[in-house]
């Protein structure tokens, strides 16, 4: 079945709507999918019991939804409930004049949804492959991949990116023209990057087993 593409522009939902920091929202779908691009690691917000738990996992994507996976005793990956999910990246420290208008620079998605269970089995095999992939571009083709046991053991769940928000901040201060801008104190943005280390070899490799090229390549790249 041939999906429909995602409209252009996020809805405005009673979910999705910005009430607070407006300005730094944005609508628009390429920035939502740059923002998931560029990071691995989402936060899941689910009910647990009645209780919210948030919960630090990896992802993978295609046009129309997120793929999270983990062990299938896992009780946040339950499925079948609405869920809220997170991407962020910090991008720099604003250090203001006053603490009062200290803040981040970043990008930062929201996903709201109902997390679906996946069970079919090729639909399986291809959300783990995107999530292998987003991570670790190579390693689906380079690894050993699931067994059926391994794939019994472990969940994936599939949550539509329809409804989805974004915010941005970048720039400086907001206090640079304010009564505080007197006060001869230094303001303005610690930038912050993660970058990509040298590859170490584990020390149960034989020796000379050289590390593969999709690997090597992102020592010293920017991640973010
Ligand atoms: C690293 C980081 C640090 C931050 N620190 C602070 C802080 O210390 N204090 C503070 O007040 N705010 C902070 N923010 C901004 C914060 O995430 C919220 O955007 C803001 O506080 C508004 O919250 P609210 O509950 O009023 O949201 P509302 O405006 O009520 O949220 C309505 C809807 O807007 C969307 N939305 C809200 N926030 C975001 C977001 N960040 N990304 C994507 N969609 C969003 C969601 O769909 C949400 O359901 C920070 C953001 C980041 C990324």
């Amino acid at each position: 079945m041939i999906e429909e593409p995602l409209p252009a522009r996020l809805p405005v939902t009673d979910r999705t709507r910005h009430r607070r920091l407006r300005e730094q929202g944005s609508r628009e779908r390429a920035e939502l999918e740059a923002i998931l691009d560029a990071g691995f690691v989402c936060h899941l917000g689910v009910l647990v019991d009645g209780r919210p738990v948030v919960v630090p996992t990896v992802y993978g994507r295609d046009e129309r939804r997120l793929y999270l996976h983990g062990s299938v005793a896992s009780r946040s990956l339950a499925g079948d409930t609405p869920v809220c999910v997170t991407v962020t990246h910090v991008d720099g420290l604003v250090l203001a004049r006053s603490v009062f208008e200290h803040g981040v620079n970043y990008r930062s998605a929201m996903i709201h949804g109902v997390a679906r269970k996946v069970t079919d089995g090729e639909e399986k095999l291809a959300g783990l492959r995107l999530l292998t992939e987003h991570s670790a571009p190579g390693q689906w083709s380079y690894a050993r991949r699931p067994s059926r046991k391994e794939l019994a053991a472990t969940t994936l769940l599939a949550l539509s990116l329809e409804e989805a928000s974004v915010k941005i901040r970048t720039g400086a201060p907001d206090d640079g023209d304010g009564p505080d801008a007197s006060l001869g104190l230094w303001a303005g943005v610690l930038p912050l990057t993660t970058v990509w280390g040298v590859p170490e070899p584990d020390p149960a490799l034989p020796a000379r087993t050289a590390v593969p090229e999709h690997i090597a390549r992102r020592a010293g790249t920017r991640h973010g």
